[in-house]
């Protein structure tokens, strides 16, 4: 089975575009309805049957389920008689809601650095789900949604050959409401089989990602270019009245640039990923939970560089479209490591940028000699042998920026 999403900037009209934020303002205010009965039941059940909770709390029956999603289901069904403008939403639509809440929640008990589910704003509650389509829904320039209608879309891109769509989502930004279709196919293709060329991939802090083929890649400042934009647009809100019209209009002035910056950044990265498919056969990176990265001494660098997504989402999907062979090895002592002769070198501090080897006397970029272990381990995890004789002066090391330009010409 195999399943893509794509994206669409869809043109609704006016009427439309009420009707959308009806349908918005209906799903959230059930969304937070039924987040509000879980959270009333869990607290209730809070202090000990012979104690009084210091706040107050609702009392429930003590026998009374927690609110499932299926309960929860169940109650909308009837809500629908008693607030019939809950109909006004496509009946699916609706259930989606609930679901994502359960997600939400069951989210959170399994990963709790998630953080527990939160009542959502307006500006926190902004894409609805059809789950289930109609027929014959896509045509050139136009889609059907369910309970809707036809709606315009710029068709940036042909709809994918032998697939059919599956889910259409709603989903509204500060440059206009873009349409995401999941297409599916129930073609299977086989997983990337290992190849010839190895390359090893390093998060670099300094760089933004060192190579085994001895290119270093330097970090981009995709937000941090442009903080003075930022923080001029960030002065001109301070001065409107809040709730104002002109308010309103340098909120949406900072989502747009936001919004800009975060596609720049995807972009980019797609765009490097190719370039390296197109270098090897087999991708070898390392494990590395980028979560504490974000929250530590490198968080402005690694969320504004977008690392952890780089190496988690879009290397791996990327490498698995081109047919090429990903991997993630052991993370640990990568950098403490010699290349060449395999020994322990000892710790290197964070400034210490050169790998310089007591034993071997081989010097090399600190993040180049980490991605030539990862390549290493990377081989032998896939059974290839491994030569300890790494040419060093062959392959020439020295930083490579690589500019958008250069990125689009490489593939
Ligand atoms: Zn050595």
């Amino acid at each position: 089975m195999i399943t893509f999403t794509y994206r669409y900037k869809i043109k609704p009209t006016k009427q439309q575009i009420r009707k959308f934020d009806q349908y918005l303002d209906i799903c959230r205010s059930v969304y937070n309805f039924a987040h509000g009965e879980r959270k009333a039941w869990l607290e209730s059940r809070k202090s000990r049957i012979d104690r009084c909770s210091i706040v107050s709390e609702y009392i429930i029956p003590a026998d009374a389920t927690f609110p499932s999603y299926k309960n929860q289901a169940k109650a909308l069904t009837e809500a629908k008689k008693k607030f019939p403008h809950l109909k006004l939403v496509n009946a699916q639509a609706l259930q989606q809601v609930l679901k994502r809440l359960d997600k939400a929640w069951s989210d959170f008990f399994k990963i709790p650095e998630r953080g527990f589910p939160r009542f959502r704003s307006k500006n926190r509650f902004r894409s609805f789900i059809f789950p289930q389509l109609l027929k014959n829904c896509l045509d050139n320039g136009r889609v059907k949604l369910p309970s809707i209608g036809w709606i315009k879309i710029r068709q940036s891109r042909p709809y994918p050959m032998g697939f059919t769509p599956k889910q259409f989502q709603v989903v509204r930004r500060a440059s206009g409401y873009y349409l995401m279709i999941v297409f599916q196919s129930t073609e299977t293709v086989p997983d990337p089989i290992p190849g010839k060329i190895s390359l090893g991939v390093d998060a670099g802090i300094e760089n933004f990602i060192g190579l085994s083929n001895g290119k270093l890649i330097k970090s981009p400042r995709f937000l941090r270019n442009q903080l003075k934009k930022l923080r001029r647009l960030q002065r001109q809100l301070k001065n409107k009245i809040k709730g104002s019209n002109n308010w309103l209009k340098s909120v949406n002035k900072i989502a747009l640039f936001h919004e800009k910056v975060a596609n720049t950044r995807t972009d980019w990265l797609l765009k490097l990923a190719h370039h390296l498919c197109s270098q090897a056969d087999n991708i070898f990176v390392e494990d590395i939970n980028f979560n504490s990265w974000s929250k530590g001494l490198f968080r402005k660098q690694s969320l504004d560089s977008g690392i952890g997504s780089f190496i988690n989402q879009i290397l791996p999907f990327v490498a698995w479209k081109r047919g090429k062979y990903f991997e993630k090895v052991n993370k640990d002592f990568s950098s403490q490591e010699c290349p060449v002769c395999r020994l322990y070198t000892g710790k290197k501090l964070l400034h210490q940028r050169i790998h310089e080897c007591q034993y071997c006397n081989t010097v090399l970029p600190r993040d180049v000699a980490a991605s030539l272990v990862i390549e290493q381990r990377g081989r032998i995890a896939v059974g290839q042998p491994v030569s300890n004789q790494i040419a060093c002066g062959e392959r020439g090391a020295g930083v490579l920026q690589l500019t958008l330009f250069d990125l689009v010409t490489a593939y």
